[in-house]
């Protein structure tokens, strides 16, 4: 702008337009006006609620509730700003027990589209409908629907072209929607909703209990869900998956603080914690966790969409939402064998032989979607697959069941074979003490407890420049996984001391490869897991190497000792369980 241009004239905007600017905190995209909506309903304490969207949302969305409604004189205070009925003064702010209280919703929706509300209170005879088109009331009279409350949102962001252009694909926009609403399913298990994108229903919740809502959520997945229930100050429920099932992103992992979904990186950070030597690197658990706490602890009024919470006491609620999160995986079931029973053979030439399928036996599940992504278990390579994961309605067994675990010996240096009540278990002896050395190693770490082994030798490590950065960056948390290094001239590190569990790996090697990992970077509890999970594998027994029955049995009582121990820090199964049922199946016995 030109140094001499005139001083600008500052003017009052009109409502209509201050509206429609504050209603983009509030309206972001269509899906913000599906969750208010939907709220609104909850908030009336809707048993049923039908949410119906076209075009994407844009052309129309439409939330039918039978909740307790708006008294008709009441209406139009209804979507007037700074309108509720929620809360009276500041001090009611201290202890929200509604969604909403703002009073902006309807307001926001009704400066960006045109908003019809019909509405008839329970025990009223006649309620009232109200239309609001960017925010000019333009018709208003009676009504003699059903009792509740129905909402109607056409042309969403007509007149505010520059959001329009913002809005993502019409896909995606409906995704969005149908999360929400999926959201809603999961915090509220006992109302029945219902979604129709473009006439077709696309999501139905009986409204009769957590397990049909998360049905509904997850689908055929829902049966690899954990139930979550810790009762204290602080309750947690819900249900989180199997650590051997994971997704790609977080989205899956619905976390409800008093009915409210908030997006809170501290406790995702314990669930995903609680995850952590379970699950691959970069993986994360689905599901929902309901946290309860006194409302007095919490702030909501943080974020105008609600969607950040603050916390009086975040330690708590991370600590509390761990400890819910271990409870739950300590039942988490073991990979268990499901074989077919065999056909009998149909070959044209008279011979018997098995079925391939019956006998090849691998890690991979029968759909290949299982979670494990092991190199050496493709699901293609099997078309036959036969282990899998327990199936819907199948007993599950969880680690705690196989106590106690009896060595029977070790087949050619590989796999260790057990007798467990539970059945006959196999066992990766690799994975296992992987698994348990890991768990060790991460409990010295935090505790710092963990000591060095020193070496007879010394080893000496040559290292580039950026390996002898590392080493001055990171010193402390190498020397306080047990090693014991010095420089030793400029691109030589000595080494004379190693962790106590890894006295029989290469020292030179594992320290290199331990800067290496540290130069990943991330927060330190990620680079205390990398740390552990790298050292575990170093000095865990290979693969093929013999161990002397007193070792296996001792590796047997460990695992069983060690928290989850059914999944080594790869997410890799450590070992399988052959029960009776299955056996029964394989030999052709009947079934018990
Ligand atoms: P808030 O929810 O923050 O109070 P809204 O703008 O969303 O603000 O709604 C304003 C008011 O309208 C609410 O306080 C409530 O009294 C009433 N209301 C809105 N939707 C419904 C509904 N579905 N059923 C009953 N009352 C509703
Ligand atoms: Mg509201």
């Amino acid at each position: 702008m030109p140094t001499d241009a005139p001083a600008a004239e500052i003017r009052r905007l009109p409502q209509t337009v201050a509206d429609a600017i504050a209603a983009g905190e509030v309206v972001e995209r269509p899906a913000s006006v599906v969750k208010e909506l939907c709220e609104n309903a909850i908030d009336a304490g809707a048993r049923a609620i039908d949410v119906a969207v076209d075009g994407a949302g844009t052309v129309r969305i439409r939330v039918v509730d039978d909740g307790i409604g708006i008294d008709a004189a009441q209406l139009p205070l209804a979507t007037a700003r700074h309108a509720t009925s929620k809360i009276r003064a500041v001090a009611d702010l201290e202890a929200v027990a509604t969604l909403g209280f703002r009073g902006e919703a309807l307001a926001s929706i009704a400066a960006v589209a045109d908003v019809s509300i019909a509405s008839r209170p329970r025990n009223a005879a006649f309620g009232a409908r109200l239309r609001v088109r960017h925010g000019e009331r333009v018709e208003e009279g009676a009504w003699g629907g059903p009792a509740g409350t129905a909402v109607e949102v056409l042309d969403l962001f007509a007149a505010t072209p520059a959001r329009l252009r913002f809005l993502r694909s019409e896909r995606a926009e409906s995704a969005a929607m149908l999360a929400v609403v999926a959201d809603v399913v999961l915090i509220h298990p006992e109302v029945r909703v219902s979604c129709t994108v473009d006439g077709r229903v696309r999501l139905r919740s009986p409204g009769s209990g957590l397990d049909d809502a998360l049905r509904c959520v997850f689908g055929a997945e829902a049966v690899e869900l954990l139930p979550v229930a810790a009762e204290g100050d602080i309750n947690v429920g819900g249900a989180i998956s199997e650590p051997r099932r994971h997704r790609g992103t977080r989205a899956g992992l619905v976390l409800v603080v008093n009915g409210r979904r908030v997006h809170n990186r501290a406790l995702l950070a314990a669930v995903s914690e609680a995850y952590r030597g379970l699950v691959p690197a970069g993986r994360h658990p689905f599901g929902v966790l309901s946290v309860a706490v006194d409302p007095l602890e919490l702030d909501v009024n943080v974020h105008p969409t609600k969607r950040e919470v603050r916390f009086r006491d975040e330690r708590g609620v991370f600590a509390a939402l761990q400890q819910a999160c271990w409870g739950a995986l300590e039942g988490a079931s073991v990979y268990q064998a499901s074989l077919p029973a065999p056909r009998a053979p149909r070959l044209g030439d008279g011979r018997t032989e098995w079925p391939v399928a019956a006998t090849s036996l691998s890690v991979a599940a029968a759909d290949g979607t299982n979670g494990v992504e092991d190199a050496d278990a493709s699901p293609a390579a099997d078309a036959g697959a036969t282990w899998s994961l327990p199936s819907a309605g199948a007993e599950r067994t969880a680690l705690t069941a196989l106590a106690p675990l009896r060595a029977l010996g070790q087949q050619g240096g590989r796999w260790l074979l057990a007798t467990s009540p539970a059945g006959v278990v196999v066992v990766d002896p690799h994975a296992a003490h992987e698994k348990v050395l890991y768990t060790e190693l991460l409990t010295e770490f935090v505790s710092g407890s963990t000591y060095g082994q020193m070496l007879l030798i010394p080893a000496l490590l040559e290292c580039d420049a950026r390996r002898v950065e590392l080493f001055a960056l990171h010193g402390a948390l190498v020397a306080s996984c047990g090693f014991a290094v010095e420089a030793f001239g400029p691109t030589t590190l000595r080494c004379t001391a190693v962790p106590a569990g890894a006295s029989a790996a290469d020292p030179a090697r594992l320290l290199g490869e331990l800067l290496d990992s540290l130069g990943a970077g991330g927060p330190a509890t990620e680079q205390r897991h990398r740390a552990a999970a790298l050292i575990a594998c170093h000095a865990a027994v290979r693969f093929g190497d013999e161990l002397a029955p007193d070792a296996q049995q001792r590796l047997l009582d460990r695992l069983l000792e060690t928290p989850g121990g059914y999944t080594c820090p790869h997410g890799r199964p450590a070992l399988a369980l052959f029960d009776d049922a299955s056996l029964r199946r394989i030999f052709r016995r009947p079934a018990q």
